[in-house]
């Protein structure tokens, strides 16, 4: 396996490099990964955060393997996924392919495609076949996109390897986020490269995993919420649904808990109160 070295581009399967950004930290583990796709071309998916040592990085690797890139494509406008895009477009002439932002304030507002995405789209990859699979949750306008070729699932930041993501309402939604872990199963996968972390060897096993993780998660979020006096908050259930998790990743959990507080809702397992929750 390919080691998680900084700016250097590391070459995974065929046709497939990875190129790993300048930006380690709590919320992006080792960095976010760009990939460079193709044959006689190159898509540039995901190419990273608004940082152009980076840019001279992916395009630095272009040159190394010897092809153009002609699309920068993102599974989503998370600031660490999308803004590097607009470095690229001034530097090369590129298309930007992708889905819309949406307006949460957390994203990156200057994006805009020229050629939005839709779910099923296949997008030539200088020879090679990526096909657009809609995965709203971790925020809804998220995209994976599958390497026909290679059964290869590039899978942005709806399953990292090493951890698992947040779901910040209201543009990210747990209901959306489970559905669209039961979808992926339909589709026959050999290896996940995710937005952040190592290559995942057994996908189909790894998308399994999650829904039973984020199903026990729910559980919890139930039994805290039944045992506790309403209303009660997330920020209130954090520490008891969230015991096994360290304290300071508390504050990011709290927006997670909300997600499947909503989703309980939605069932009608919960329901909203003035200032908080309670069981139904
Ligand atoms: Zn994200």
């Amino acid at each position: 396996m390919s080691a998680l070295i900084p700016g250097k581009p590391a070459p995974l399967v065929p046709g497939v490099w990875r190129v790993l950004a300048l930006n380690p930290g709590m919320m992006t583990g080792p960095g976010t990964n760009s990939y460079l796709i193709g044959r006689d071309s190159l898509v540039l998916l995901d190419p990273g955060p608004a940082d152009s040592r980076h840019v001279d990085n992916l395009l630095a690797a272009a040159e190394q393997i010897g092809a153009p890139i002609e699309r920068v494509l993102v599974t989503h406008t998370h600031r660490d996924h999308s803004p590097a895009a607009h470095e690229v477009a001034e530097r090369l002439n590129v298309t930007l392919t992708g889905p819309t932002a949406p307006d949460d304030g957390l994203q990156d507002e200057r994006w805009q495609p020229d050629e939005p995405v839709t779910d099923g789209a296949r997008i030539d990859a200088g020879g090679l076949t990526l096909r657009a699979i809609a995965t709203p949750g971790h925020v809804d306008n998220h995209f994976c996109y599958l390497l026909e070729s290679e059964r290869m699932l590039f899978s942005g930041d709806h399953l990292i390897h090493g951890s698992t993501v947040v779901i910040a309402p209201p543009s990210g939604s747990m209901s959306a986020y489970i559905a669209s872990l039961y979808r992926l199963l339909d589709e026959s996968m050999t290896l996940m490269a995710p937005g952040h972390g190592e290559l995942i060897r057994e996908p189909e096993e790894y998308v399994r995993h999650t829904i039973a993780h984020r199903e026990k998660r729910e559980q919890k979020v139930l039994d805290a919420l039944r045992a506790a006096r309403p209303p009660v908050s997330a920020k209130e259930l954090v520490g008891e649904v969230y015991r096994d998790v360290p304290a300071f990743l508390h504050g990011v959990a709290t927006l997670s808990l909300e997600a499947h507080l909503i989703k309980l809702g939605e069932e009608g397992l919960a329901e909203a109160a003035d200032d908080g929750w309670r069981a139904c």
